[in-house]
């Protein structure tokens, strides 16, 4: 007799389990690769969720007479804790009201009472949880687990009497959940560290073919762009009149630009050999200002200068433009709603000449930052997660260091050291 109870505690125990994994696998294997928009996936993972709430519930470990074991409390926190708000306010009221159908009695003013206390300590946390890193999640989702049981456990004590035989299920209760979430929660951040990297790596290799193709085609473009430039040369007479003069001399500059931008194209990735020389950084950085403003016109975005004149490096300048209209360019892009980028470049008395590019756009996590600069690292829809790793590059090619200082919501300073010379 007491056999085939054992046996059936481990088998409702097993099924408990079974509810928590059912959400996490359907998830990885059918939400995360087809449902893109985050809106959607929360909604169905919401609804997944409190299946498993339900599922947990209808079907709790039966301990003898009228005691009962069940974890629902590791699909409402993992739920809310990887959901947010409105899974959290949802799979709680869930929660209620399938509690309620059961009927009211001790155990559904506990479940209230347990709620009441619980759901905003998990809220609270939640956002803390949204930026950590997977060791901090691991930490936060077990604590909450068990502040959830330990609430559950006093409020039991308050309205049932602290009796050792009151106590032992729910002391079981608590240590089962707390185990359960530790594993789920590892489990989760594994899966999703795979899900990661197998993404940058189709990234990685998508990248390394259309680099192969550029490649080629830009040196087939090249050859016929200057015979071009040479006949237009030639066209140039003196004797032409100055409107024609003047086309004449636009198509060449823009010949130039065309013929710079597929430099910056072969030059993504490959180490620099490009020679240095004696440039003034202020007039630099002016030019790149003068180029960038064409990117900002549509978007509002409004770039504000304090350049000194004197500010010498030994670098190579089309490379340094490069890596600061890169710069610029994810500056002007965290403002979708248009704002302002300083430009500082100033001589430090440590002889050094310092950039600053500072905007007041999303910013980053610590986490974003300490990916900087890897490549194929992007946030954007279309970005590519090369620019700043390009950047990176260049500026170390000139003994520069780069420092980031960022706060999400608030904006982003790039500063960026150089060496001066006399
Ligand atoms: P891409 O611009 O193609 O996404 P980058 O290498 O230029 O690639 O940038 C990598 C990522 O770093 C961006 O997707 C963005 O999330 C982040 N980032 C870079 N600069 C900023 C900034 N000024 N403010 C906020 N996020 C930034
Ligand atoms: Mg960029």
């Amino acid at each position: 007799m007491r056999k085939v109870s054992k046996m059936s505690i481990i088998k409702d125990f097993l099924l408990q389990l079974t509810f928590m994994a059912i959400p996490i696998f359907i998830y990885n294997t059918f939400i995360t690769e087809r449902v893109k928009n985050t809106e959607n996936r929360k909604i169905i993972m919401t609804i997944l969720w409190g299946i498993s709430i339900i599922g947990c519930m209808s079907f709790p470990v039966v301990f003898g007479h009228n005691t009962r074991l069940e974890l629902r409390v590791i699909p409402l926190v993992l739920g809310t804790l990887y959901g947010g708000f409105f899974p959290g306010i949802v799979l709680s009221a869930l929660i209620i009201l399938y509690r309620f159908s059961f009927g009211v009695d001790l155990g559904f003013y506990n479940t209230v009472l347990v709620l009441l206390f619980s759901l905003p300590v998990i809220l609270y946390f939640q956002r803390s949880f949204a930026h950590s890193k997977k060791d901090m999640r691991v930490k936060i989702a077990v604590s909450l687990s068990f502040y959830y049981c330990a609430v559950g456990l006093t409020w039991l004590g308050i309205l049932r009497g602290f009796s050792k035989e009151n106590l032992t299920v729910p002391i079981i209760h608590l240590i089962f959940a707390v185990t359960v979430t530790w594993c789920f929660t590892l489990l989760i951040e594994s899966i999703r560290d795979i899900h990661q990297l197998r993404l940058e790596m189709q990234k990685s290799e998508k990248l390394r073919i259309i680099g192969e193709l550029t490649s080629v085609f830009a040196h087939e473009i090249r050859n016929p762009m200057q015979a071009t430039r040479g006949f237009l040369q030639l066209l140039n007479d003196p004797d032409l009149p100055d409107k024609k003069k003047e086309y004449i001399q636009i198509s060449l500059d823009e010949l130039d630009r065309a013929n710079e931008i597929i430099n910056d194209f072969l030059s993504i990735g490959k180490p620099s050999t490009d020679d240095k020389e004696r440039i003034n950084t202020g007039y630099q950085i002016q030019r790149v200002v003068n180029i960038i403003q064409s990117y900002t016109l549509n978007r509002n975005v409004e770039i504000k200068t304090d350049i000194s004149e004197d500010c010498m490096i030994y670098a190579n300048p089309q490379r340094l433009n490069q890596s600061l209209i890169n710069i610029l360019k994810n500056a002007i892009e965290s403002m979708p709603n248009g704002g302002t980028v300083w430009v500082t470049c100033h001589a430090t008395e440590d002889q050094y000449i310092k950039i600053t590019i500072k905007d007041q756009g999303t910013g980053m996590t610590k986490k974003q930052m300490d990916r900087l600069g890897s490549p194929y690292y992007s946030l954007k829809e279309s970005g590519t997660g090369l620019g700043m790793m390009v950047s990176y590059q260049i500026i170390t090619s000139f003994k520069g260091k780069i420092q980031v200082k960022s706060e999400k919501g608030i904006g982003t300073e790039f500063i960026i050291l150089f060496p001066q010379i006399n």
